[in-house]
């Protein structure tokens, strides 16, 4: 069976110097075990302290900061608990998608075992981009690796159930996952993380904004990695577009588009 109902919230806006406006896309899902959040955004670590993120992140993102965003702020106003969070899972531990951690501390956290490993041992081009305070607390994390069933011809790593599921995307980060929910319809939703920062680099044919593709070099462990990962799910798009919806964590007319359904 597939999960109840699924949210979306956009749980961090930014105004990048050279990029168009961002979001931090969050799914949060109502599962008859409880509920599920797929990434975290910003949460109350960065609130409270926004000069841990490093000045020249503030100057370079520009992070809205809006204590109304935070996942916690969202899951309350929409009458649910914090304790109501038992699951979390992650596309990938930079500070935008783990900040909200700290914020839901009973629930498990599922994460792609390659990933927890670059965040817990990162070498020194990884070191500005995970901010260990965010999981200072000690979450319960579930760690995953062994691949599962296949999913529309990508091997899967099985999250939590049959209804959610962890597809390793490598590229963006050494361990980073997309995560796939299926909805009460039977229609899947592929958060791809940072796979790809434009809904539009998998459209046929791709396109993309200069300064974005310069960010996503940038910041990619991988190229090659992220390239063949983009090729694969602008053919997944193109194929299976029917059966699945793919985005992205931080394009903003696609979550527009999205939330608003
Ligand atoms: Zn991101």
């Amino acid at each position: 069976m597939g999960s109840v109902r699924v949210h979306h919230l956009n749980c961090a806006s930014f105004r990048p110097a050279i990029a168009p406006p961002m979001v931090a896309h969050v799914l949060l899902v109502e599962r008859d075990g409880g509920l599920l959040l797929v990434d975290t955004g910003y949460g109350s670590g960065e609130l409270a302290d926004p000069g841990r993120l490093g000045k020249p992140y503030l100057l370079a993102v520009r992070p809205a900061l809006d204590p109304g965003e935070t996942a916690l702020a969202q899951v309350k106003a929409l009458g649910f608990a914090p304790e109501d969070v038992t699951d979390i899972a992650v596309t990938h531990l930079d500070s935008d998608h783990a900040g909200g951690l700290v914020d839901f501390p009973h629930a498990r956290v599922h994460i792609h075992q390659p990933e927890l490993d670059a965040a817990r041992h990162p070498r020194f081009m990884e070191k500005q981009r995970y901010l260990p305070a965010q999981w200072a607390h000690g979450p319960q994390w579930v760690q995953h690796s062994e691949p599962g069933d296949d999913w529309f011809g990508f091997p899967s790593v099985t999250a939590i159930g049959d209804d959610v599921v962890m597809i390793p995307l490598l590229g963006h980060t050494r361990g980073h996952a997309g995560i796939a929910v299926r909805d009460a319809a039977d229609h899947w939703l592929l958060h791809a993380g940072d796979a790809v920062f434009d809904g539009d680099q998998l459209a046929t044919p791709p396109s993309c904004a200069r300064s974005l593709t310069v960010m996503q070099t940038l910041m990619a462990v991988s190229n090659k990695l992220r390239r063949e990962n983009t090729e694969r799910l602008r053919e997944l798009v193109a194929t299976h577009s029917d059966e699945v919806t793919v985005f992205c964590a931080h394009d903003k007319a696609q979550y527009g588009a999205l939330a608003t359904r």
